[in-house]
């Protein structure tokens, strides 16, 4: 969608990035440490500046202690994070849940990796947790379950409930949890993102995994972090290892910088995306699409069911291409995040962590438009 919207020179709230960069003095940091450090390559779990600061930061922001020399992993953004722990933690013919709609990279690192997917779809009138199907999915063959919460592509922050009914699945058949928390910090005003880890029995369970490129709006930085029992870090560090072996030490440097001393600019990301929200939000149900609920990330979903005539046949895809061609604003069809059979066709996705002016000139067009 990135590519038609260049081709048409459309407003892009497609693809999840911010048009507001991170702090400055982590960018300074970048070229100072590149001069003050050395420039070979750095240890292969990460350098100990930080690790020491992403444990600092479990601890500070999720009240989840980790020991820096066991349980941590810096890695080439979480990107590279799930590839190894796919890889690290799956024997051939494991079974893996995931959850549809979901982040593209799972299906292909699971396949990939010999695993065999067990997916279970949220139900897409308003994101719940369908249980009795969940529970269904759960066999002795399952490694683990991924969960991706605050979840992209819509927006769903899993409740305690949600969480203690998968939390209680794990224990009872022995399986593992890899968490995708890139979004921690995108939750809005009256609602909280809980880590699974933090639920009792689950702490040994669970590998933790974040992005500077979300925590700090810097998505070209690719620096991720993993935090976890020993064993689980030690399995996913032997994929590392020969996957990228390392990450880029100045990066490191300034992450680690980042982590502890621009907490209010991490702290204070949900807060200001929410306005956002509201706006685009407003903005979409007055044009006459049906946005559907969430509390967290920088993306929205949207029915455009009620702007094409009842016996239309035009699917997502098609809307999201003429959306680019004639009304000059991107989204992206939601059912390129389904593996499963049938998704829903008439979903798109919203990305609303740009300018205030941007998204005034893209709901402008809409408005102009239908
Ligand atoms: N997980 C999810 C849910 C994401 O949306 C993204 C963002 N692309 C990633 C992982 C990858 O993050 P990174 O850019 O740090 O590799
Ligand atoms: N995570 C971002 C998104 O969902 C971007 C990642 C990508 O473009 N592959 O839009």
């Amino acid at each position: 969608m990135t590519a038609l919207s260049i081709e048409h020179k459309s407003i892009n709230l497609g693809q999840g990035f911010p048009d507001e960069e991170g702090p400055e003095e982590m960018k300074r940091r970048v070229g100072a440490a590149v001069l003050e450090h050395g420039n070979q390559y750095p240890p292969m779990f990460g350098i100990p500046e930080a690790r020491q600061a992403v444990a600092r930061y479990s601890e500070a922001s999720s009240g989840i202690p980790a020991n820096w020399q066991t349980e941590t992993l810096i890695t080439v953004g979480a990107t590279e994070a799930l590839a190894s722990a796919f890889m690290g933690l799956l024997n051939r013919g494991d079974e893996v849940i995931l959850f549809d709609p979901q982040y593209d990279a799972y299906i292909p690192l699971c396949i990939a990796n010999g695993g065999v997917p067990k997916v279970v779809k949220l139900d897409p009138s308003d994101w719940s947790v369908p249980h009795d199907q969940l529970a269904e999915a759960f066999t002795e063959k399952t490694k683990f379950i991924l969960v991706n919460s605050p979840h992209n592509p819509t927006g769903k922050v899993f409740s305690r409930e949600d969480l203690q009914f998968i939390a209680d699945l794990c224990m009872k058949w022995g399986t593992y949890a890899v968490l995708d928390e890139v979004y921690e910090h995108l939750v809005f005003s009256g609602s909280k993102h809980i880590s699974l880890r933090s639920l009792p029995g689950m702490h040994e369970r669970c590998i933790r995994i974040g992005s500077a490129g979300k925590t700090f709006s810097l998505t070209a930085w690719k620096v991720g972090w993993v935090t976890g029992p020993p064993k689980l870090i030690s399995a996913v560090a032997a994929a590392h290892q020969f996957i990228t072996f390392t990450v880029p030490s100045a990066m490191q440097y300034a992450v680690a910088y980042g982590l502890d001393k621009e907490k209010p600019f991490y702290r204070g990301l949900g807060e200001s995306l929410h306005k956002k929200r509201l706006f685009l939000e407003e903005q979409l149900q007055q044009v006459g699409f049906r946005v559907l609920p969430a509390q967290g990330t920088y993306f929205l979903v949207a029915d455009f069911r009620p702007l094409i005539p009842d016996d239309s046949k035009e699917d997502d895809v098609e809307f999201c291409r003429r959306l680019t061609i004639e009304a000059g604003v991107t989204a992206i069809p939601v059912s390129a995040f389904y593996a499963s059979k049938n998704p829903p066709r008439s979903l798109i996705r919203f990305c609303f962590c740009k300018e205030d002016e941007k998204l005034q000139r893209a709901c402008a067009a809409l408005h102009q438009y239908f």
